[in-house]
């Protein structure tokens, strides 16, 4: 049975007020143990706030993105290091935004995987096609070579160390969510990739559903039995919100 795991991607949102007022409100409402794993992937100038804020309590810090480079002349780069020193457990890496804005490409996702794993922190792997893929009927084969390409550069003994977050562009933000039928589909896939990998740590790795979920779809999204959590986007700035898909978390 794997533990759930329910993180926040702030995206580029917050404000030092608004950021200290809903980590009040979700700390506040949090007992000190409960049943899934809790991150927030926050803004990287406010990193030294959530560590912080997130001292007690069951919620840790992570970021939303990591340089594929160690360090040097890369500006407005933030390396792996500098995350561990603000107390990083989690950092998502090859969000479609990153990938549609940044130009990103698996190449550069797979090393920075590779960066945030020699760091020691739990690189949350982003895998997800368009609407235009989907209808397609490309969507196995781009989420694979998504996916493929980071298995490639890690050595199998560090499958287990993954988080692999699937999340249909299409949903991002939309309002749209894939049904759990198609959500399972996608991640029971993924699930055959990692045990492929490593038949014993694959079966450990959690892999997130994200794009619009919320408290109305959570539990049944998660109800799915390869379905390990959540990446949680607008949901993820309400402290409500948050709080009510963390406690459909079992
Ligand atoms: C995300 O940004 O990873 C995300 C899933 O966003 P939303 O929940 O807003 O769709």
């Amino acid at each position: 049975m794997r533990r759930k795991l329910v993180a926040g991607n702030w995206k580029m949102n917050g404000s030092l007020a608004v950021n200290s007022a809903l980590l009040a409100s979700v700390n506040a409402a949090l007992p000190a143990k409960v049943d899934c794993d809790i991150a927030v992937c926050v803004p990287a100038p406010y990193l030294a706030q959530g560590q912080a804020a997130l001292t007690s309590g069951p919620v840790v810090l992570g970021a939303q993105d990591v340089s594929a480079h160690e360090d040097g002349a890369y500006t407005g780069e933030v390396s792996a290091a500098m995350l561990l020193e603000f107390g990083c457990s989690f950092v998502i890496v090859g969000h479609s935004e990153r990938r549609s804005y940044h130009a990103e490409d698996s190449a550069v996702v797979a090393q920075k995987t590779l960066r945030a794993l020699q760091a020691g922190m739990t690189p949350i792997v982003c895998v997800g096609e368009t609407l235009a893929q989907r209808e397609a009927g490309n969507t196995e084969a781009v989420v694979a070579a998504q996916l493929d390409a980071v298995l490639a550069v890690i050595d199998a003994a560090q499958v287990e160390h993954l988080v692999v977050a699937y999340e249909p562009v299409w949903a991002i933000g939309t309002g749209k969510t894939a049904t759990p039928a198609m959500a399972q589909d996608v991640h029971a896939q993924l699930r055959k990739m990692l045990t492929a990998r490593n038949a014993e740590q694959g079966e450990k790795v959690r892999i997130l559903y994200g794009g619009s979920m919320k408290p109305e779809n959570a539990a049944e999204l998660m109800a799915q039995p390869d379905i390990d959590g959540g990446l949680i986007g607008g949901a993820a700035l309400k402290a409500s919100d948050f709080l009510a898909i963390i406690a459909a978390a079992k």
